[in-house]
């Protein structure tokens, strides 16, 4: 799973899950991780989980 980050608005997103996410080679606030750790290590507490894809995620490990 790879992870999109907003270094400006300090969402995280989980790439291919919601439409709002934006393209870290076309965009500098963006950048892909590897894991969800590789934000908090960035912005610890003041990174904020995308609800669409975090709901998309619960749905595909039911
Ligand atoms: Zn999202």
């Amino acid at each position: 799973m790879t992870w999109i980050y907003n270094k400006k608005q300090h969402t995280l997103h989980i790439k291919g899950y919601c439409a709002m996410q934006g393209n870290p080679k076309n965009d500098c606030n963006w950048e892909e991780l590897q894991s969800e750790n590789a934000a908090l290590e960035i912005d610890g507490v003041a990174v904020h989980k995308c609800k669409v894809c975090q709901k998309r995620l619960e749905k595909n490990n039911k």
